[in-house]
């Protein structure tokens, strides 16, 4: 059989992280997961459920009773996340849910309750990850890490662009606020703050296009696999 390994993808948030973990699990034939949709679809669920996040015993009782699982979609040729059954890929992507889940996926039992699973979904290996503590603190011994990066004018335009598409009245500043805070959060909370781990591989695609960052990375995949 060949060789497997685990990749993971951390950075900042609209970097194209998820377009290139699709791209080189596509590829490889692996399995992509977006652990981002995890603290997403927590978020929503806390969200619906009016659990008061500041109150620690509320969002253990909430944890035990929320089941993730991610199912492909042979459609989209996608895996979608699952939240208690439902299928709510789509409607974590709202700004609604982006303007809370850096407050979510900072507070610990959420964190220890997401890495335990992504940890076990990488038991067999042949997985690409993206997120922000992949490399850190979910697979600190992956084969390859990359962390991505860009100009945060070219990740605001291109972010804005995707929620244009969805809802015109969405302004530029709103998705650019909620870059900015989400980064800042991410990057300066307690626990698995994003950072690049001392071994990833950075990745600056401010200048790429899709095909030119898929070739970079399928690369750096090829040694290690060779
Ligand atoms: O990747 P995405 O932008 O969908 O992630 C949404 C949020 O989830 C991030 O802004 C961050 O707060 C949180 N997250 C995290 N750790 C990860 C992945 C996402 O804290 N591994």
């Amino acid at each position: 059989m060949s060789k497997k390994i685990i990749i993971t993808i951390d950075g900042w948030s609209s970097c194209g992280k998820s377009t290139l973990a699709k791209q080189l699990a596509t590829a490889l034939g692996y399995v992509y997961i977006d652990s981002g949709a995890m603290y997403r679809a927590i978020t929503l669920y806390f969200l619906r459920n009016h659990i008061d996040w500041t109150d620690e015993k509320e969002v253990v009782i909430a944890l035990e009773n929320i089941i993730l699982d991610f199912q492909f979609n042979p459609k989209t040729q996608q895996s979608e996340i699952i939240l208690n059954g439902e299928n709510v890929e789509y409607v974590i992507r709202d700004l609604v849910i982006a303007e809370k889940v850096s407050d979510v996926a900072a507070i610990k039992q959420v964190r220890s309750f997401a890495v335990a699973q992504q940890q076990l979904m990488g038991n067999k290996k042949g997985i690409v990850m993206d997120g922000r503590d992949i490399g850190t603190t979910v697979f600190p011994k992956a084969e390859l890490k990359i962390f991505m990066t860009a100009d945060s004018s070219v990740r605001v335009e291109r972010r804005f662009k995707e929620f244009f598409e969805k809802n015109p009245n969405i302004t530029f500043d709103e998705v650019k606020s909620n870059l900015e805070l989400r980064d800042y959060i991410d990057s300066n909370r307690e626990i698995s703050p994003l950072r690049k781990a001392n071994d990833a591989y950075v990745l600056d695609n401010t200048m790429m296009s899709m095909e030119e960052q898929f070739k970079i990375a399928k690369k750096l995949v090829d040694e290690k696999l060779a």
